[in-house]
């Protein structure tokens, strides 16, 4: 197992400098209902105002600007279907590279079209009989592109850390931290920040109760993975944690604990109609733990990282409504 010596609080801070004139400081909203609910001061840092609804565009922004000239000038290369496609696209077409996307045949439409629409060159492929992570590899090695996965790089991760980092600076100490987990880059770079600013926080990655493995992972102490698992959380639908999240998680994160689909619905629609705040349901992980009244917050500071808000109109409307 690697050691967590060659990620720190330090480049965390870099990715900030490094990133800061090119994504948004997103904004920490207030809710007297959830204080009231949960008899503590809620931060809810909304990172679905983020650059392409979501923090995936801190580490792309970051992976990206350490690109050698001759990396910029071949491009770089992805698989997701989801945020972090739309984050490499968006962040490549900003500072003028090409970037490939490798998304299933099966993605939803839209999600290629927004790809496509921050000038991503798509390459489908079928989830049932091809390894996305080989076709990545392949294309990097045939057309000279940096592969740059969703979340097991140190620059990703140190770029996703600056969401935590800009949260304790504008809001001051915290007890505790609530973040949303797949593959734990956006767990191991806010813990790295959380527990360098402010040492007594305890940090926790929240998971889809259908998708456990980090919780499996954290108890075990090795990497367990598991078949993709069947949750309204699609940014959270990771089979395992990452070679490099993995250390870091453990020395940084307190526990890692899981919400049910039923208790995200219920979070989307209370951002939705208390805060006026479109959450997708991975944004709703940290904040559906935090409401569901199975940790006991009475007095305390808490911070929630609301991690995206990239959820389909018409899909929103159906979970809204299956569950009226
Ligand atoms: C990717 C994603 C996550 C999970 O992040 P990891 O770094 O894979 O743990 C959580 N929420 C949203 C909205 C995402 O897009």
């Amino acid at each position: 197992m690697l050691n967590t010596e060659n990620f720190s609080f330090d480049d965390v801070q870099k990715a900030h400098l490094r990133i800061a004139p090119h994504v948004a400081r997103t904004p920490v909203m207030r809710s007297q209902t959830a204080d009231n609910l949960t008899g503590a001061k809620l931060f809810f840092k909304c990172e679905s105002f983020q650059g392409t609804g979501a923090f995936k565009f801190r580490g792309a922004c970051n992976a990206l600007l350490q690109f050698t000239a001759e990396q910029k000038a071949r491009g770089v290369v992805t698989f997701s279907s989801g945020n972090h496609a739309q984050a490499i696209a968006k962040a490549a077409q900003q500072f003028g590279m090409r970037a490939v996307i490798v998304m299933p045949q099966d993605a939803p439409v839209i999600k290629v079209a927004a790809t496509r629409g921050y000038g991503g060159e798509v390459v489908l492929y079928d989830r049932y009989t091809e390894d996305r992570e080989q076709i990545g590899r392949r294309l990097a090695q045939e057309q000279g592109l940096s592969l740059i996965p969703p979340y097991d790089h140190l620059h990703v991760m140190a770029g996703q850390g600056t969401s935590a980092k800009e949260l304790i600076e504008d809001v001051g100490t915290l007890d505790v931290l609530f973040v949303p987990l797949g593959g734990g880059g956006l767990l191991s770079g806010c813990a790295t920040a959380a527990k360098a600013l402010n040492p007594h926080c305890k940090v926790i990655g929240v998971e889809p109760l259908a998708g456990n493995d980090g919780q499996q992972s954290f108890r075990t102490g090795g990497i367990v993975h598991i078949e993709t698992p069947n949750t309204i959380a699609d940014g959270a639908q990771t089979q395992h944690l990452g070679q490099l999240t993995f250390p870091v998680i453990q020395q940084y994160v307190d526990d890692i604990v899981t919400v049910t689909d039923a208790q995200l619905i219920d979070t989307m629609k209370f951002f939705a109609s208390r805060m006026k705040l479109m959450v997708e349901p991975t944004g709703c992980l940290g904040a559906a733990l935090a409401l569901s009244g199975q940790i006991d917050l009475r007095g305390l500071r808490v911070g929630v990282i609301v991690s995206g808000g990239n959820v389909d109109l018409a899909c929103f409307a159906a979970l809204i409504q299956q569950s009226e």
